[in-house]
C-alpha cells in the first residue's frame, strides 16, 4: 500500500516559491526511477558530511549499499538521522537578469533514519537494487559469493517523510518587455555514449543489459 503523498510534515514543507511543490506520489516516484544517483548528508560531531551514493527505489523506500568498512554505511547503519537529495537538472534558465536567471529542476528530498537490512532477505535486495541500477546485469553474471555478501552493507531508506519540487518552463523576469535581451532555457537531457568494451571483451557482444541502459540512460 502506497504513503500518503510527500511534504506532510513541517520539516519537509517548501517554504520558498511553494508553487514548485508537487503533492504527487507518482511524480516523486519518477524522479527517483529516472536516476541512479543521489546525495546522502549526515552530522557527526557538528560537522555537516555530504557524499555521493547509488540508489533504487524498492516500493516507498529507497535502498542503499556499500562497503561494510565505510565510515559512512557505518555511521548510517547506526540509525543517525539522514538527508537523501536526488537532482534531476532539467535546464539552464537564462533570463533578461543574472537575478531571475534560474535552473529547471526536478528534486526530491528524504528525511529520516536509514535501517541496516541484515536478515534473509539482504541477497535478494541487494540483487534487487543492483538490477535497478542496470536492469538485467544480474541475469548475466554470476552470483555472488558470500564473502562478496559479507563485506557489503545493506540499507533501507523509508519514503514517509519527503518534498518533491520542480521547476519548469521559461525564464520569469522581474525585467518588463522590450530590453532586447534574449532569454529563454538551455534544455538539459542525460545521453549515453557507446559502451566502450575492455580489452577482454573485444570479441564479445554487448550485452542486453548495456544496450537496454543506453537507450534508457538513469542518470
Ligand atoms: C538544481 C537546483 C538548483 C538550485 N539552485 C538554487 C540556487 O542557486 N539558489 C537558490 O536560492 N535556490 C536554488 N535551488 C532551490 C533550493 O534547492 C531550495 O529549494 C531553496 O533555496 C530553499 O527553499 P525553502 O526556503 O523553501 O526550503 P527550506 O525551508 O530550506 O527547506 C524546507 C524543506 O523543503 C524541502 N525542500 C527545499 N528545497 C527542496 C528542493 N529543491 N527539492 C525538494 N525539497 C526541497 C525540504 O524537505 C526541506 O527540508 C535549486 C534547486 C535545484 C534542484
Amino acid at each position: 500500500m502506497s504513503l500518503p503523498n510527500p511534504g506532510q510534515t513541517d520539516r519537509t514543507t517548501i517554504n520558498r516559491l511553494k508553487k514548485r511543490s508537487v503533492e504527487d506520489r507518482d511524480q516523486m516516484y519518477d524522479i527517483l526511477d529516472s536516476t541512479i544517483l543521489c546525495h546522502i548528508g549526515y552530522v557527526e560531531d557538528g560537522q555537516p558530511f555530504v557524499l555521493p551514493y547509488g540508489f533504487v527505489r524498492d516500493g516507498d523506500r529507497i535502498l542503499l549499499h556499500g562497503s561494510s568498512g565505510a565510515r559512512f554505511m557505518r555511521e548510517l547503519a547506526k540509525g543517525i538521522p539522514t538527508c537523501v537529495t536526488v537532482t534531476k537538472l532539467d535546464g539552464v534558465v537564462v533570463a533578461r537578469t543574472t537575478y531571475d536567471s534560474s535552473m529547471n529542476y526536478r528534486s526530491v528530498v528524504i528525511l529520516g533514519k536509514a535501517e541496516e537490512i541484515t536478515g534473509p532477505e539482504k541477497n535478494g535486495l541487494l540483487e534487487k537494487l543492483s538490477d535497478g541500477l542496470i536492469p538485467g546485469r544480474v541475469g548475466e553474471v554470476r552470483a555472488s559469493t558470500n564473502k562478496e555478501l559479507a563485506s557489503t552493507t545493506l540499507l533501507s531508506l523509508s519514503l514517509a517523510e519527503a518534498s518533491v519540487k520542480v521547476r519548469t518552463g521559461m525564464p520569469e523576469d522581474g525585467e518588463g518587455p522590450g530590453t532586447g535581451v534574449w532569454a529563454g532555457v538551455i534544455p538539459i537531457r542525460v545521453v549515453a555514449d557507446q559502451a566502450l568494451a575492455d580489452e577482454e571483451s573485444q570479441s564479445l557482444p554487448v550485452p542486453e543489459s548495456v544496450k537496454a541502459f543506453i537507450k534508457n540512460p538513469k542518470a
